[in-house]
């Protein structure tokens, strides 16, 4: 049979060929080194932390080789797809700050971005295949693969379309175009010159040295309504979108012999491939993948609504990505992860065990190292979103707020009192006014009232001993003065000593004057709340103390 007859029967109206492509989408000018990566998801809906990991990944290899990162959208499976998924995966990639140099939305030179659109370079490269002999059309029914199937189930052999089973291999063209003619509808498959018992040997980026069995599946690369599946879609897509390293999850790693078989049936050089083991969660005893419907962690939402900072998450993603990262950033707590140098070969070959509490903590300590003015414009942002009277409440008193979250801020050893923006406003309510004189107010302060040495306390202390001009060393001599005039142990050792000599040490002394003005037994550095609230705000905290 003459093969370009056949490719001109199936494909008439395809007349760019490969070699068009080829120009069209020139070779990038890259610097030495520099890495072409993509994030390929469908679009089914918001991303979820599996694959904001995942994208993660090929993002941060492309930065920071100047290389080239694309989103490109996979949507060759309608029936998954919905009507706004490309916007919402940018806007989620956007919000964790993801450099995006080519996209579905912005464009680029080597798009469409999305793979319906990308019809006809798909059927120019079918074409080829079928020019050369490589692929061919096959017009099996439903039933007639899964009685294959059954037969070689029953026979012990491999299921498949191959070798022997494969039987529309030996249509003639006649037969061919008669089918055709008779409006039949057909499947493109790859005439597979494969032996499956021989290996194939590559290398995987992470897992290193891998061999498999080499494919001799005639596998469908284009289905009856002419839309390629997975296989031929992503090898035209990578080739022409030049992409040099494809990142993608590690149950591909199987379908690598018939890909690469795919790669070289065209004539393309294949990139590296990474394969990337799955975000994990422990759930009980097992370990499974991270999960939109069981997991709530999972959803970015959750990160959003928590206000558990973009830079925290990124942060815990390193941490997993690379083992060393942790000892780097140990040595380099003020820099950005994006000054770490990350390498495939020291991800981990087990997947990596989603760990929210360790994320937790990675956040406190990077919210205990920003500014006070940094946590503030971002506070300020979360609010804006998920706390509206917050929001007006500390953007009414800004430098205030400010001050407040200064307190023991820029230390050697700052507070980690929060890990969230969320969490801000149980730490730091009771300075506003506005929040302090709430309904619970009264009840809060019976317990102040009922106690009459902690009332007269409160009330003697800012009447005789508290000046607010005082310095720090004149303003914990004179709490001390104070402490013993009541009875009360300035020195905690001595109270330990013989704790009968006195009503209580300074710890007790000074807990009262905290909860007098703020209704809390633990807060930040009481001189410094204490200079922040001002006279104005203690002596009508003091005064509801009857
Ligand atoms: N759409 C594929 C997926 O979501 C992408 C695989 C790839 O990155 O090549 O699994």
């Amino acid at each position: 049979m003459n093969n370009n007859d056949l490719a001109n029967l199936l494909y008439p109206n395809i007349t760019k060929t490969i070699a068009d492509l080829e120009k069209e989408f020139k070779d990038r000018k890259l610097w030495d080194g520099s890495k072409v990566t993509r994030f390929a998801p469908s679009p089914t809906g918001r991303v979820h932390m599996g694959n904001l990991y995942a994208s993660f990944i090929p993002e941060v290899i492309a930065r920071e080789s100047n290389g080239v990162f694309i989103l490109r959208i996979e949507d060759t499976d309608s029936k998954r797809a919905i009507a706004n998924g490309v916007e919402l995966i940018l806007e989620d990639l956007k919000h964790y700050d993801y450099k995006i140099d080519e996209d579905p939305i912005s464009g680029g030179n080597y798009g469409p971005y999305i793979q319906t659109k990308r019809k006809e370079i798909y059927h120019i490269v079918a074409k080829y295949l079928v020019s050369i002999g490589r692929a061919y059309p096959c017009f099996c029914k439903e039933d007639e693969l899964d009685e294959l199937r059954d037969k070689q189930k029953r026979r012990k052999e491999r299921i498949g379309y191959y070798g022997k089973y494969a039987k529309c291999r030996k249509l003639s063209y006649e037969e061919i175009k008669n089918k055709i003619e008779n409006g039949e509808s057909w499947v493109l498959r790859l005439k597979s010159n494969g032996d499956f018992n021989k290996t194939i040997i590559f290398n995987d980026l992470v897992k290193g040295r891998i061999e498999l069995p080499e494919n001799d599946i005639d596998q469908v690369l284009v289905k009856s309504d002419g839309i390629p599946p997975y296989a031929l879609a992503h090898v035209c897509d990578d080739h022409f979108m030049r992409v040099t390293t494809v990142t993608r999850d590690d149950s591909y790693i199987s379908s690598v012999p018939f890909h690469l078989e795919l790669w070289d049936a065209c004539g393309f050089k294949a990139p590296e491939f990474a394969h990337l083991l799955p975000l994990n969660i422990k759930d009980g005893e097992t370990i499974r993948k991270i999960s939109k419907r069981k997991d709530p962690e999972a959803a970015v939402s959750f990160y959003h609504k928590r206000g558990i900072p973009v830079e925290a998450v990124k942060l815990y993603f390193a941490s997993i990505m690379n083992s060393n990262f942790e000892e780097w950033f140990l040595l380099n707590p003020t820099k950005s992860y994006k000054e770490f140098h990350f390498t495939f070969d020291k991800m981990s070959k087990s997947g990596p065990i989603f760990d929210l509490n360790k994320l937790i903590n990675i956040s406190k300590n990077y919210l205990s190292r920003l500014t006070a003015k940094e946590v503030y414009s971002n506070l300020l942002e979360w609010a804006k979103e998920y706390d509206k009277d917050f929001y007006d409440l500390i953007y009414k008193y800004k430098d205030y707020t400010i001050s407040i979250l200064n307190i023991e801020r820029e230390v050697e050893k700052p507070r980690k009192d929060f890990s969230s923006y969320s969490e801000i406003k149980d730490y730091i309510w009771y300075m506003y006014d506005e929040l302090f004189f709430d309904e619970n107010f009264n009840a809060r302060y019976d317990f102040i009232r009922n106690n009459d040495d902690m009332n007269l306390i409160v009330k003697e202390y800012f009447n005789i001993y508290y000046d607010i001009n005082d310095d720090k060393d004149t303003w914990f001599e004179k709490m001390k003065k104070a402490c013993e005039d009541f009875g009360y142990s300035s020195s905690v050792k001595e109270y330990k000593k013989d704790p009968s000599k006195y009503k209580g040490s300074i710890i007790d002394f000074s807990m009262a004057i905290r909860v007098g003005v703020t209704s809390k037994i633990a807060t930040p550095d009481l001189y410094e709340i204490l200079r922040l609230l001002g006279t104005n705000k203690i002596i009508k905290r003091v005064n509801y103390i009857k």
